[in-house]
């Protein structure tokens, strides 16, 4: 009896389906095969291969071992790991894996070679080209062109067979980087880290260390020397960088440039096919060594992966929460641990759980202190808005006015900080008082000024901004209310009409290539104030901003979730971190409601620690992360009545474990996306607790209706 292949396929399958090995084709784990479901054939990887003996049931076939590259082991024994752990189809990772490889090969090129024979005759023309043609092969074009003669000439030499045309598929290379380039001068602080880090992955194996220093403190520079050591010490060895936005791959693209002499390749939902691609050739054929990238850049297949590291570490957007949701910093360390590499968590704002493991011992901790040479964090100072408000439909107060005339007449640049794109968030009916809101979704429609149009930020719906009220008719009758980037740039243009204004945002910056370019030219200058939603407010270094002003210091904490207090202090501190490099100090001014917020206090007297002592005590005492452990289920359904009867069923069906409480279901704060109704259940356990595990078999004794669609988010970050 033949084998049996179990098949993974890029569905939302819960497990993988078997087939029949035929006779001669000799499958091995990881082989990307074509595999008959229902009417179609689709692709899928082999996860396990057993002996048949004793199977009754008659089995379809695996139809072809396709002629692609098989998926490395411990590639897919992640891509497991992560399923189980998202409680989720395994299908689901594996097709983030796939990406790369569902992407068009390069297509063969034609290519002139010689072929040793002598031409007939040899004229100074031919010899041009047979000397252009031993530089390498290339395109007939291309060779005419090297030899600076007519495409005739190439013809001839082919037609009397001096020179043949071969197709070939061009050989994926990347630049291999020189690990023993010299880096940057480091100080003290940065030395002692860096050498603490060669040590850690000089050791090899899977060890994770927090490396936590303020902006601007160095810890590129320093992370960077873990890569020199990883890349140095053995000529495979690969490495990734994550970071949490498009715009910083960018600028840390060139700091790898610079560092290793060779452009790393780049990763993220941007990368146009054919690079694609390439790059995942490449990760897997080990000859691409350094991948910067997104969060999706964990699932690429690697075949020597010795170092990660998750820049940002904190930082929010690491968590995907569409589709398969995961965050990218915990699969990071479950990768780190499948392919023994070590992981480097780099933050200067910490999140409390990686908090927690540095300080329990389960991570390194090492400490960056202060910022690099001259430069010093910048002064902070809040605004009190109840006592210096801006003018009535002004955003921007007077205090604020001030410190950018100061800052503009120095020369120097200003930031911005305002976390919310387009116009006005929103628009209202002065006849009627009502608000615009999307027709199917619980949100407001957010006016876009640039477009012309009122946009669901949830769902992407869109609409011309009407001349009169849907609801009451009245004629220009629609008001724009509060401030997003696009009204915030108006009130700077309208203050300051000689200074040059950007504004940084989803909206505005289509791709990674426009993002850099705006941020190069920040970097370089050319731009006096930067209105920037958090987009830009990461990570970059611009040498003459020297002023950040917060727009709305209080935006973040008005959600109110579990988080909001953490990440209002993360965003902050890196929005405020912009200002003041090399000799030149910042300050920063927020604009707050709440100056007597802890976030606001612990913010302006730069007590990151009195901060943080502050959440985790708080946390502890209600058993939340990071010390102890939270899910979230969304379901949804069109018809309300089934999606209550469902939900109440699921209710029931909560297995009954010590240690893990179960709340709900209650109606989602967003009640209503895209037509469906949505009911939320929230999950806590105790640290010791296998959460997936809980989820999954509550998972299983539910059904829900076809209708119903059932989300399991692990470590929700979202609880809308
Ligand atoms: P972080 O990642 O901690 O925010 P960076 O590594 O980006 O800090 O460093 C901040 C700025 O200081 C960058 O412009 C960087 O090039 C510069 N810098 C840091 N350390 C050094 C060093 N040892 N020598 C020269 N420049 C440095």
């Amino acid at each position: 009896m033949s084998r049996i292949a179990s098949v993974l396929l890029q569905l939302p399958l819960p497990e993988a389906f078997d087939y029949a090995e035929p006779e001669g084709m000799d499958l091995k784990v990881g082989d990307q095969v074509a595999a008959p479901l229902g009417p179609n054939l689709l692709r899928g990887v082999v996860s396990a291969l057993r002996d048949g003996a004793g199977h009754n049931r008659p089995l379809k076939s695996v139809q072809a071992r396709l002629d692609e590259p098989a998926l490395p082991e411990k590639t897919l024994e992640f891509v497991l790991w992560a399923a189980r752990y998202a409680v989720d189809a395994p299908g689901m990772p594996l097709a983030i894996a796939l990406r790369g490889a569902r992407a068009p090969k390069a297509k063969p090129v034609r290519v002139v070679e010689a072929t040793g024979l002598a031409p007939a005759r040899l004229t100074p023309a031919r010899s041009k080209v047979l000397e252009a043609v031993g530089a390498g092969a290339q395109s007939g074009a291309e060779l005419a062109r090297a030899a600076g003669v007519s495409a005739g000439v190439v013809k001839a030499l082919i037609d009397e067979g001096a020179l043949a045309v071969r197709n070939v598929v061009p050989e994926v290379r990347f630049d291999p980087p020189d690990p023993a380039a010299t880096g940057a001068v480091l100080n003290p602080s940065q030395a002692a880290a860096a050498s603490a880090l060669r040590e850690i992955v000089g050791q090899g194996g899977f060890q994770v260390t927090l490396l936590d220093g303020v902006t601007g403190s160095g810890k590129t520079e320093v992370y960077l020397e873990a890569a020199a050591q990883a890349l140095g010490a053995d000529p495979t060895a690969q490495v990734l960088i994550l970071l949490p936005e498009i715009a910083l791959t960018q600028a840390v693209i060139g700091r790898v440039a610079a560092r290793f002499g060779a452009e790393p390749a780049e990763w993220h939902s941007d990368v146009a096919p054919p690079a694609r691609r390439r790059i995942w050739e490449g990760v897997l054929s080990g000859a691409c060594r350094i991948v910067v990238g997104a969060r999706s850049a964990l699932f690429l297949p690697f075949s020597n992966l010795k170092l990660i590291v998750v820049d940002e570490e904190h930082d929010a957007s690491f968590k995907q929460e569409e589709g398969f949701i995961y965050h990218a910093r915990d699969l990071a360390v479950a990768r780190g641990k499948i392919e023994d590499a070590a992981v480097v968590l780099a933050s200067a704002t910490p999140s409390l759980e990686s908090f927690r493991n540095a300080e329990t011992g389960r991570y390194h901790w090492l400490k960056l202190t202060g910022r690099h040479g001259a430069a010093r964090l910048p002064d902070i100072a809040l605004v009190d808005l109840r006592e210096t408000p801006p003018e009535p439909g002004r955003w921007l107060s007077p205090p604020l006015v001030t410190a950018m005339g100061e800052t503009l007449a120095r020369g120097e640049q200003v930031l911005l900080f305002l976390n919310r794109r387009g116009y006005a968030p929103l628009v209202l009916c002065k006849a009627c008082g009502q608000r615009m809101t999307a027709p199917d979704t619980d949100s407001w429609l957010v006016e876009h000024r640039y477009s012309g149009r009122l946009v669901c930020h949830l769902t992407g719906f869109s609409m011309p901004k009407p001349s009169a009220c849907p609801h009451c008719a009245a004629k220009d009758s629609l008001v724009s209310i509060g401030p997003g980037v696009e009204r915030v740039e108006e009130e700077a243009r309208g203050l300051f009409p000689e200074a040059r204004v950007a504004v940084f945002s989803s909206d505005t910056i289509f791709d990674a290539r426009e993002a850099k370019r705006l941020i190069e030219s920040m970097a370089a200058g050319e731009i006096d104030i930067l209105v920037a939603t958090q987009a830009a407010a990461k990570g970059h270094n611009f040498p003459k901003l020297t002023l950040v002003g917060v727009v709305d210091a209080d935006l973040g904490l008005r959600g109110g979730d579990l988080r909001a207090a953490e990440r209002t202090y993360q965003l902050l501190a890196q929005a405020t971190g912009r200002a003041g490099r090399r000799d030149r100090p910042g300050r920063a001014l927020m604009q707050t409601y709440a100056p007597d917020h802890s976030v606001m206090q612990a913010l302006k007297a730069q007590d990151r620690e009195a901060f943080v002592a502050a959440e985790m005590a708080e946390r502890e005492l209600a058993g939340l992360p990071p010390f102890g452990r939270l899910a979230a289920v969304i379901a949804s359904d069109v018809d309300p009545a089934r999606l209550e009867a469902f939900c109440r069923a699921m209710a029931e069906a909560a297995p009954n474990t010590a240690g893990v409480e179960v709340y709900g279901p209650a109606d989602a704060p967003l009640g209503l996306v895209r037509g469906r109704r949505r009911k939320r259940f929230l999950v806590r356990a105790d640290r010791g607790v296998d959460l997936s595990a809980y989820m999954a078999a509550w998972r299983a004794r539910v059904k829900p209706p076809g209708s119903v669609r059932l989300a399991i988010d692990i470590d929700p970050y979202s609880f809308l």
